[in-house]
């Protein structure tokens, strides 16, 4: 490809997938990549994320993980704590994760570790272009992809492009436009969930002894109980106290599919989480009115195929995932990776959509179902942790309680040694070499 020209790669979409995307394949040798977003900024909600060893490895070789890991916080124990009563059901010490798999288990602020991978696409601008304000529709798939551009401020075009990857979140309209050339549908799975987010400062918790030593432990804490949980950790160098729920979805229960966020009340989140301690109602008391957000958390069956010609989706475009295993962004940033080494110009051996359709179904096959594993698994695992009163209940706290004893699986799945090594001790990268040198399409370096 010495004299060829560029492949033209578009991305639609500047969230988590499609800025690692963008960085990925401007690290692996791609020189004309531009990546449209519809919002006018990257415009995170103020939430914290949990930083998991897995994205942490890719984030590393891309050249962003330090600027992350210097603002993050690094978690050294889960605290799994019944909701109505604060008390202690399980504790799991996370400090060997950072021995067994080269990066500790970190908690930040989503938008340090958007900005920091944006910062890392910013030193590639020769490369990586950004159109904001910039909503793309009515994608076409063949000869090549091509797709209309409306930009907030002037009128509509057709862009075409070699390689366009959707990595436009839960919502996206590459999904759609995919499975309609394809005759089929993604069933929405409703979940019947939603989940707050809140944010608050040292400040606010400051006059309260038992809050402050929340905001100062190293301590992810989950307060679990009847279909409903809280997890909370401290981020930003504790400054911050990141707390996010899950619990019914009745606020949504009009237009499921219509939004996924909406305002909430603070009286009904409080009531929500009424049958929970007093020391929760004082730290759910502390959020200011009119500052309470709500999710829909939402799901799709599993998809037929991820890929169409020479498009591939990435992401909450084809994997949303519950939160209850801390996975969903980790997984579009495994996307990412594998998509730089199955798309590398090195491996690319000509600009014909049979050839890139190829190097997209072995992106395929090394994450579709990885990531649809552990989108079952969160699911499964936010069934555990919502058991009501009954026998799966006790069970489950037997086997809680048997943590203290010694060893033994960890009902909250994300602090389960056996998951763990599943989800923390994969590394993709191999993977995808791995599958590229079985499948033909070898880089002149693996050759
Ligand atoms: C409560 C909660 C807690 C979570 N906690 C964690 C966690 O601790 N760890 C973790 O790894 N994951 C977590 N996740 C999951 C994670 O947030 C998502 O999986 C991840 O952000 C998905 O990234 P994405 O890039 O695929 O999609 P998004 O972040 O949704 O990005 C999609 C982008 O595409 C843009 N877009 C959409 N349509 C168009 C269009 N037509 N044209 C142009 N642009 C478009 C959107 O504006 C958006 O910027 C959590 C999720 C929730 C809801």
């Amino acid at each position: 490809m010495a004299n060829s020209p560029p492949f033209e790669i578009a991305i639609a979409g500047a969230g988590m997938g499609g800025l690692a995307a963008a960085l990925a394949l401007a690290k692996a040798g791609h020189t004309n990549i531009t990546v449209y977003e519809m919002a006018s900024d990257l415009g995170f909600v103020g939430a914290g994320i949990q930083l998991a060893p897995n994205m942490a490895r890719i984030l590393d070789r891309l050249g962003c993980w330090k600027q992350i890991a210097d603002e993050a916080v690094q978690c050294y124990e889960t605290s799994i704590r019944e909701g109505s009563t604060n008390k202690e059901l399980g504790h799991v010490a996370l400090d060997y994760v950072e021995k067994t798999y080269g990066y500790p288990h970190m908690v930040g602020h989503r938008s340090s570790l958007a900005g920091s991978i944006y910062d890392g696409c910013k030193k590639e601008s020769d490369k990586i272009t950004f159109k904001f304000r910039s909503t793309i529709s009515d994608i076409q798939f063949s000869p090549r992809p091509s797709f209309q551009l409306t930009p907030r401020d002037s009128e509509p075009y057709r862009v075409e492009c070699d390689i366009l990857l959707g990595c436009d979140g839960v919502k996206s309209n590459t999904r759609v436009a995919m499975l309609e050339e394809l005759n089929e549908t993604a069933s929405v799975v409703d979940t019947g969930q939603a989940a707050y987010r809140i944010m608050l400062t040292r400040d606010q918790m400051k006059h309260d002894p038992e809050l402050l030593a929340l905001i100062d432990t190293d301590t992810v804490t989950r307060w679990i109980g009847h279909r409903r949980h809280i997890i909370a950790y401290p981020i930003s160098n504790k400054t911050i106290y990141n707390i996010s729920t899950a619990q019914p979805d009745d606020n949504f229960a009009e237009a499921p599919t219509a939004s996924y966020t909406t305002k909430g009340s603070k009286s009904t989140m409080i009531q929500v989480y009424g049958d929970y301690c007093p020391m929760i109602h004082r730290m759910l008391d502390l959020v200011p009115e009119g500052e309470v957000c709500e999710w829909k958390l939402r799901v799709h069956a599993p998809l037929s195929t991820w890929v169409h010609g020479s498009m591939a989706l990435v992401g909450d475009a084809c994997h949303p995932t519950l939160p209850h295993l801390a996975q969903g962004a980790a997984q579009a940033i495994e996307d990412a990776a594998v998509l730089g080494v199955t798309l590398a110009p090195s491996r690319i051996a000509d600009r014909r959509p049979e050839t890139i359709n190829k190097a997209l179904k072995v992106y395929e096959s090394v994450r579709k179902s990885r990531a649809e594993a552990l989108v079952e698994l969160a699911a499964e695992n936010g069934r555990s942790m919502h058991l009501g009163e009954g026998k799966a209940k006790e069970e489950r706290d037997k086997v809680f309680a048997a943590l203290k004893t010694g060893k033994g699986p960890v009902p909250d799945k994300w602090a389960d040694a056996d998951v763990q090594r599943m989800i923390y001790g994969f590394d993709c990268v191999t993977e995808a070499e791995k599958a590229c040198r079985e499948e033909g399409l070898v880089a002149k370096l693996d050759a």
